[in-house]
């Protein structure tokens, strides 16, 4: 092959478009790595809408990882105390669905459990959750989403009456005023921060706020940086919103017309003096109100958040409370503002789309609506109450039935739950007592593949041909230009051959990965994420987004002429680049609806036995749990090791230096890290990244303290915050 293969970069959520070359061509040396094996050439795809040519480090080093320590053929083993041993697909197919139907005819469909990823394909998510749902009968199809974005979806959800940001990235150089929380974009999403950056340094007038309580990257190039105490945001949106109210900067005429519930919004935030919020928050009044004036004076502002507001036993309710300033001040539907949450896994929004979580179903349709399932199991032609009427078992709760034995299987897929769950001393003995585990990924080792009794290889970036959708809704095709080595094959392929084997051949009966996004498409038909208009052919000639119905091509035409003479037509919200330009929500009654919210603050806040505060991250090269990353040499070096941040007023009271060691401790755990001294983070915070597990550092592991207390509407772990002692380790 010589041409060169658009696709997606497959690690976060900005999406950015690459162009794929083989290892040698028009008479250029062969890059290799360290190992000989020839290096693939990637480079930034300048067609593509959201990146325009721009890679950040994991994007550009990719390739790197794709002969590295790859899982071959499937394995299999009878407990854990043994090894594998090589097996065929036939043998593994063959365990896995007697498996399956001994489970069902001992304990239930309830016992069986899935657990995928934001990495995943929507091919992949819609086969796997169609032969949960629709097939085993149980719900219990949850994806690594829930530990990343699910607050963000039921905010949306409850705010606006559906998922699904609202705004794109072409707004991040149109407004007037980023507000950036709980998000460390510089690092975790470069290429959409660098688009917002460069923006703002060209536009002296537009500001960019930066609340997050250490000072990033990110907060570096912010005009206003509040570090507020974490559990803070509640407070600290609630205290703006109170200024907001007390200048009059109200827009009552969107209040009346096109919102819902603004009394008891109203009621809630007179309780939010600013100068109690300040001291709350640990920052001045003024910077409080500094931050307000810029929302204020701004004609169009742009809310940008990820991991540190989603990340929270109140991850809804702050998501709700930031929807509120942009409501309370009509900042929604307009080119350069709105509410916009960057996801953090490449696929999450197909996840989303394709009903990748346990409570929803394709066309982001809930489980807990009779409607809804009905609607699905008509169109897979299944029998009238298949579907369960109850939301399956999140991430977390699988952990649980395994500790109380309520899960007899649990199928992990292209996750590393073994380092990513909170809590992970319990979540290891969990996983230990699991019955059966099956895991499916491109790597071994992992940190989870210890706790399997069969390993599936799947092919991987690059080795499969499907779809992704982004932050900003736009649907990219990855095409494969490779073979997946040895047996791998794409996860979806091994999920509709699991579906025939039980019994449900036609069901399960694709020709190919494109065949599977044409049956998931039908079911987006009318919803708020309609994408019937998109196949992997249409694909081919560009990425698109959605919504994207099936006569989008005609109508754009008609679109554009409409959108010339009005602003608020049917047809112009329909394929404008923004949801809700028309200011009708997809509530019942079309009005977006105030949070009301007082804040609660951490689930875990410190006390004299753990009198400091926790907060984790990660860091530009790092991915999640290093699956990828930590195969690839240069970003190895860019982050060898893991460490802890601490303030020098708290080192110097417990006598660490630079670069000493520090065993951090919590109630469930502990770990050591090598100490950086920094104000970078705020006296009685410590700062350490998520991304080392058992396999890359002994005892380094970030969610050895974390705690699993969740979001009660979302489900999502607060992963961010939890109360910890420090002491420095004495070397003899
Ligand atoms: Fe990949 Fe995200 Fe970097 Fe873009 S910003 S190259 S999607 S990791």
């Amino acid at each position: 092959m010589t041409e060169s293969t658009k696709t997606l970069c497959p690690y976060c959520g900005v999406g950015c478009g690459l162009e794929v070359s083989p290892p040698a061509q028009h008479g250029k040396a062969t890059n290799r790595d360290h190992e000989g094996n020839p290096i693939w050439r990637v480079r930034g795809d300048k067609t593509h809408p959201s990146s325009q040519g721009m890679v950040c480090v994991k994007g550009a080093t990719i390739a790197e990882s794709l002969d590295k320590n790859r899982l071959h053929f499937p394995m299999v083993r009878n407990s854990l105390n043994e090894k594998f041993r090589r097996a065929t697909w036939e043998e593994a197919f063959d365990l896995i669905t007697k498996r399956i139907q001994q489970v069902l005819q001992t304990q239930g469909s309830e016992a069986i459990c899935m657990y995928g990823s934001g990495q995943f394909q929507t091919e992949d998510y819609y086969v796997a959750q169609k032969l949960m749902k629709g097939c085993i009968g149980s719900n219990n199809f949850d994806a690594n989403s829930r530990l990343c974005m699910s607050s963000a979806v039921s905010g949306y959800i409850q705010s606006f009456g559906s998922d699904g940001p609202p705004c794109c990235y072409d707004d991040l150089e149109l407004t007037d005023c980023a507000f950036l929380i709980g998000t460390n974009a510089a690092e975790c999403h470069p290429i959409a921060f660098n688009r917002l950056a460069k923006y703002h340094k060209r536009n002296r007038k537009v500001k960019m706020i930066v609340v997050d309580p250490r000072r990033t990257q990110t907060a570096e190039a912010a005009d206003l940086h509040l570090a507020i105490r974490p559990g803070t945001d509640i407070d600290l949106m609630n205290g703006m919103a109170h200024l907001l109210m007390r200048w009059g900067c109200l827009d009552t005429g969107f209040i009346d017309e096109c919102t819902s519930n603004f009394p008891a919004f109203a009621e809630v935030i007179r309780h939010y003096s600013p100068d109690v919020v300040a001291r709350t928050c640990g920052i001045t009044i003024q910077d409080l109100a500094t931050a307000a004036r810029y929302w204020a004076d701004s004609k169009n502002v742009l809310s940008l958040w990820s991991m540190g507001v989603n990340q929270s036993s109140e991850g809804t309710a702050k998501v709700r409370t930031i929807i509120n300033l942009h409501l309370m001040t009509g900042q929604i539907g307009r080119p350069g503002s709105g509410p916009f949450s960057l996801t953090g896994q490449p696929n999450a929004m197909g996840g989303r789309e394709a009903g990748g979580l346990s409570h929803l179903l394709p066309g982001y349709r809930l489980i807990k609506n009779p409607q809804h399932r009905a609607e699905v199991e008509e169109f897979w032609g299944i029998k009238p109450g298949k579907i369960s009427p109850l939301p399956g078992l999140t991430a977390w709760d699988m952990i649980t039935g395994l500790e109380t034995g309520d899960v007899g299987l649990l199928w992990v897929a292209a996750t590393n739950p073994a380092v990513s769950m909170p809590d992970i001393e319990r979540t290891k003995a969990a996983l230990l007592k699991s019955p059966f585990t099956i895991y499916q990924d491109a790597y071994y080792p992992t940190e989870t593949a210890a706790y399997a009794h069969v390993l599936l290889p799947a092919a991987q970036w690059g080795e499969k041909t499907g779809v992704m959708t982004n932050s900003e809704r736009v649907v990219t095709l990855c095409q494969s230009f490779r073979p997946a080595p040895g047996e791998a094959k794409a996860d979806w392929e091994i999920f509709a051959e699991v579906g025939r084997r039980l019994g449900y051949v036609g069901e399960f009966a694709f020709a190919n990965s494109a065949h599977v996004y044409n049956e998931f498409t039908q079911l987006t038909l009318g919803r708020p994420c309609d994408v019937t208009g998109i196949s992997h052919e249409k694909l081919k000639q560009s990425p698109i987004q959605w919504p994207y119905p099936d006569n989008s091509d005609e109508c754009k035409v008609l679109s554009a002429e409409l959108r010339s003479n009005t602003q608020h037509s049917a047809l112009s919200t329909r394929y404008s680049k923004r949801l809700y330009t028309d200011l009708r929500f997809a509530t019942p009654d079309g009005r977006a609806k105030f949070g009301a919210y007082y804040s609660r603050g951490l689930a875990e806040p410190p006390d004299p036995d753990y009198p400091f505060i926790l907060t984790t991250g990660r860091l530009y090269g790092h991915w999640h749990t290093q699956t990828r990353t930590g195969r690839i040499e240069k970003i190895r070096q860019m982050h060898p090791e893991p460490f802890i941040e601490i303030h020098p007023r708290d080192a110097s009271s417990l006598n660490i230096t630079e670069n000493s060691y520090v065993e951090v401790g919590s109630r469930r755990g502990s770990a050591r890290f090598k100490a950086k001294i920094t104000r970078a983070i705020a006296p009685g915070t410590v700062f350490v990244p998520m991304h080392w597990g058992a396999l890359w550092a002994e005892n380094a592991e970030a969610n050895a303290m974390t705690h699993p207390i969740s979001c009660p509407d979302s489900l999502q772990p607060e992963l961010k915050a939890c109360a910890v002692s420090l002491a420095l380790v004495k070397i003899n």
